[in-house]
């Protein structure tokens, strides 16, 4: 089987790199790809937005499936140009992205399907967000109505800070504030039906203790030794089921993974965001621990043959990403990078690296995803945190409380 990633980040470094471990793909092809895959993928240029270009790209390389990684691409039309040309295609349509693409149209359908989660108003006036602010009351949550690469969202205490951020936005989503730990459940689908991956957790705020400012992920561990038993079977009875089936419904069959953030509340799962591709960093974790091959569940997901439950590896896998100087709010990019090495329980991935001459230099907020695994947490853990260690990046910062 010949794979086409489209991507450049860590998850698409995770996906490269499981892929190449799957002993029924002969070649993984990235476009465009960042250096840390080049041990484990062909790399080309490609510009993602173009859905042309990239269904061209997928014609020229002969390949078997194109797996899409972020949501821009996806929300472009991506998966629908690339099926088009008769190509099998892991990620869903232009339209069914929109799950993702617009949060009002997540919570219509969430409403549709009678599926848990905040109550929430969409505004497009200061006036009606004022009301919808004074409704729902403290801590405010203010929510981008569109694609903001994870950063559209404010919870604040503060009603002028909520109301400054519902300003700079063109349509935004005001809704009640959910109490309780947040957990990911990705749910591979295939148009008609859906199997769960092992439950991982993320920490999207950029500093220990969950302090500052929200970015596009810190860190994350799967499994989740104290999570609820029977909280897969219960999310995917009473979120993922519902959701896909009242997609289909609308004549907007879901292929590709859901990725289902939950809040526990006190009143049971929740859901916060959906979003239409795998999640950036816990894919990092996740497929760690993947023992079921890649490439085959994938390529069942985009051809409606989805089978068994995938299986999962005992013990654990924890992420750390170094960030660059500055991120989230100004990320300084150019720093060469050192110690890029692999440990026996540790290794990189590539979030936003780039090459300068001879050197890997930083070119993105999120530089690097470095990965630890052991027989539990608490060495999966010591393993992640003794690789970043060994990193240098001028500059850099990390959470030091991830998975603790
Ligand atoms: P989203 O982009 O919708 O995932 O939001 C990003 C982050 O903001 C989430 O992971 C939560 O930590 C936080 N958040 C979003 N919605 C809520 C909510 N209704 N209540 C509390 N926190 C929220």
């Amino acid at each position: 089987m010949r794979v086409l990633v489209i991507g450049s980040g860590g998850r698409e470094h995770a996906l490269c790199r499981s892929l190449s471990l799957d002993p029924q793909v002969s070649e993984v092809h990235c476009a465009p790809g960042n250096p840390g895959m080049e041990e484990v993928a062909t790399l080309h240029s490609v510009d993602p937005l173009d859905p042309g270009q990239v269904a061209e790209m997928a014609a020229r390389l002969r390949v078997d499936l194109v797996v899409v990684g972020p949501e821009a691409p996806l929300v472009a039309g991506v998966g629908d140009a690339v099926r088009e040309a008769g190509f099998a295609c892991f990620g869903p349509s232009r339209d069914a992205a929109m799950i993702e693409g617009s949060k009002t149209f997540a919570k219509e359908i969430m409403r549709a399907a009678d599926v848990p989660t905040a109550r929430a108003r969409t505004c497009t006036t200061e006036e009606e967000a004022a009301a919808a602010l004074d409704e729902f009351g403290a801590p405010y949550v203010v929510k981008d109505d569109g694609l903001a690469a994870g950063k559209g969202v404010v919870v604040t205490e503060d009603r002028d800070q909520a109301l400054a951020h519902a300003r700079t936005c063109e349509r935004v989503v005001i809704e009640e504030f959910l109490d309780g730990p947040e957990v990911s459940l990705f749910a591979l689908c295939d148009g008609s039906t859906a199997v769960p991956l092992q439950l991982a957790q993320d920490f999207k705020r950029a500093h220990d203790g969950d302090e500052g400012p929200n970015t596009g992920g810190m860190g994350a561990y799967t499994p989740l030794p104290w999570a609820p038993e029977g909280l897969t079977e219960q999310v995917m009875r009473e979120v993922v089921h519902p959701t896909i089936g009242e997609l289909t419904r609308r004549g907007l069959p879901y292929q590709g993974v859901l990725y289902v953030g939950l809040a526990l509340t006190s009143k049971g799962p929740k859901v916060v965001e959906f979003n239409a591709r795998f999640g950036d960093p816990e894919t990092e974790v996740l497929l760690d621990r993947l023992e079921t091959p890649l490439g085959g569940l994938l390529m069942a997901c985009a051809t409606g043959e989805l089978g068994l439950d995938p299986v999962f590896k005992d013990g654990s896998a924890v992420c750390v990403v170094i960030a660059s100087e500055g991120y989230p709010e100004s990320p300084v990019k150019g720093d060469p990078i050192t110690g890029l090495q692999e440990t026996e329980h540790a290794y990189p991935l590539h979030s936003g690296t780039a090459r300068a001459g001879d050197d890997v230099v930083a070119s993105g907020g999120r530089v690097l995803t470095v990965v630890g695994n052991g027989p539990d947490q608490e060495s999966a853990r010591e393993a992640a945190y003794d690789l970043v260690g060994r990193i240098g990046l001028r500059g850099s910062h990390h959470r030091t409380d991830i998975a603790r």
